[in-house]
């Protein structure tokens, strides 16, 4: 196997033997055999396109959930992965038998059984070509992880029926030409900030999908502790699928708490309008196999951000739509009886207890809401800098970083943030300036949507570009959403992004220096030494 798509890669380099993340062999084969089978479906659909056939949305959406299903995290369950691979197959017999003609040859794909699928994978081996020159290959891995990011939100918004022609049009392009040889370093340096485009239009799409099926969020302050009673934690980024597990349990009895990336759920007012739910339990995705054994009701995972399961709740957590782990029940989206029948049989919290709360519903809407106040902030000198501490967490300790630069920002400073990797200061009290809380956070990571929009609202009303503006951008990176995310952010030719708490290990030195030059692209160094020069 060979994957280094995710920051905690072995050695920094990449996994080679078994995935640091739990990823087997077998899995890895599966996965790369997606890819494969989705290259060859991608370069009929190109042929379709170009010819004048129609492809269908069920096409489309596959491509997306496929692609989904190797994101770091999410999908490891051979027998499911199988399935998207004989799913690849049949679309592109159904493309050619609709009169798709190709003069290149696509890799076939003939086995049948997992056994046979996973060694057909094994001999197609990694996507990218890494015999390739160096700046090539690492342009070619970019656009591979940063598609597999906007695959995942385009799934999002798919489910709340917000689809748009040119992210299946893009996808498509970007997987067929993989690996031809022909094209130069120009060419890949386009398309993976074409990559970024598609992306700032997914993300839209979904800011689009979920503020029109929930409304806007609006600030909302999130009990940290939990009720006495039956109780059901949802994990992951769907809201669909909260939104529907909330309307089968009205007057069960049974409480819903958010877990993860499903914190920001609360400040939407169609959903939080439900009185059953409750609260938020736990913190970031890498912390759940110390805290899911301590939950009381059964877990939903419902998109990505599982880990291998242990004995202990094996028993309790379910998965959805593309996520899989082998011998955890999947549960098909909206079929939620065996949740419901776990939480009842399980004990549910016996008492009441109060740990504080966090605030969070500080969207695009709320935001440039106040927007008013916040100029008249700005220009009295009570806010002297934005910092945007956004994107993931992690198990690694250099993260601890990111706590000290908000922790250390001064008081005249505002932290707006996104992402998982707010758990290490969610709870911080970082007090207000004014009206204006100091820590705003805007929702997942695909909200950075939102961080975008209320960038670009401040810089008209101050006259000036983003970048003129007195506000940092300070990112950690973990999967391949934060890939496509920093991909937008490139898009739209904003500079001095601090990254960390390491460089990808798929950013070659030379493309790194591309970055450097261009976009002023920062590794982070220490918290004091960051902010002292970011406020002096
Ligand atoms: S997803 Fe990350 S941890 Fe898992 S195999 Fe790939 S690089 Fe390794
Ligand atoms: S913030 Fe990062 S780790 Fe968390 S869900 Fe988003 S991309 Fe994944």
């Amino acid at each position: 196997m060979y994957c280094n798509q995710c920051e905690q890669t072995s050695k920094g380099l990449a996994c080679t033997v078994v995935g640091v993340c739990g990823k087997k062999p077998g899995a890895a084969a599966l996965q790369d055999l997606i890819l494969h089978s989705l290259q060859g479906l991608s370069k009929y659909a190109q042929a379709a396109r170009s010819q004048g056939i129609e492809i269908s949305q069920e096409i489309n959406q596959f491509t997306m959930e496929a692609l989904f299903t190797t994101l770091t995290n999410v999908n490891f369950d051979p027998e499911s992965l199988k399935d998207y691979i004989h799913q690849a197959v049949k679309y592109q017999n159904d493309l050619q038998q609709a009169g798709a003609k190709m003069d290149e040859p696509v890799l076939k794909i003939t086995g049948q059984t997992t056994e046979e699928l996973v060694e057909e994978g094994e001999r197609a081996g990694y996507l990218v070509d890494l015999t390739q020159p160096e700046d090539i290959r690492s342009l070619q891995e970019i656009l591979v992880h940063g598609l597999k990011g906007v695959a995942a939100y385009a799934h999002h918004a798919e489910v709340l029926g917000k689809t748009d022609e040119r992210i299946y049009a893009f996808a498509h392009e970007a997987l067929a030409v993989i690996n031809d040889r022909s094209k130069d370093l120009n060419f890949w340096l386009d398309m993976v900030l074409k990559c970024g485009e598609i992306n700032l239009i997914t993300i839209e799409l979904l800011d689009a999908a979920n503020t029109g099926a929930y409304g806007h969020p609006v600030p909302t302050s999130v009990p940290l502790g939990h009720k006495k009673g039956k109780a059901i934690l949802v994990s992951g980024h769907d809201l669909h699928d909260l939104k529907g597990l909330l309307e089968v349990t009205q007057g069960t009895g049974i409480n819903i708490y958010t877990h993860g990336e499903m914190l920001p759920a609360h400040g939407y007012p169609e959903l939080k309008k439900y009185p059953h739910l409750v609260g938020h339990y736990g913190t970031a995705w890498q912390n759940q196999r110390r805290e899911f054994p301590e939950f009381p009701g059964p877990i939903l995972m419902t998109t990505n951000c599982i880990q291998e399961p242990k004995e202990t709740y094996k028993e309790n957590i379910f998965t959805t739509g593309p996520v899989a782990w082998p011998g955890v029940t999947h549960l098909p989206n909206g079929q939620w009886e065996w949740l419901i029948e776990k939480a009842m049989a399980m004990p549910g919290f016996v008492d009441d207890v109060e740990a504080g709360s966090v605030m969070v519903g500080f969207g695009h809407h709320t935001v440039i809401g106040i927007a008013d106040t916040v100029i008249e902030a700005v220009k009295s000198g009570d806010i002297r800098h934005f910092l945007l501490v956004g994107g993931c967490d992690g198990a690694k300790p250099g993260r601890s970083y990111y706590t000290e630069i908000v922790d250390q920002a001064p008081n005249d400073t505002v932290v707006l943030t996104l992402g998982c990797g707010k758990y290490r200061f969610f709870d911080h009290n970082l007090g207000q300036i004014g009206e204006i809380p100091r820590l705003l956070d805007c929702g997942q990571c695909n909200d950075a949507f939102s961080a975008v929009k209320i960038a670009l609202a401040l810089a008209d009303a101050f006259e000036c570009s983003v970048n003129d503006l007195p506000l940092s951008l300070v990112l950690s990176w973990y999967e391949q959403k934060a890939v496509s995310i920093l991909l937008s952010l490139l898009h739209l030719g904003i500079k001095d992004i601090r990254l960390g708490p390491t460089l990808p290990a798929f950013i070659s030195p030379g493309v790194l220096n591309v970055l450097v030059e261009n976009f002023g692209i920062k590794p982070i160094t220490t918290a004091e030494q960051d902010l002292k020069a970011i406020l002096q």
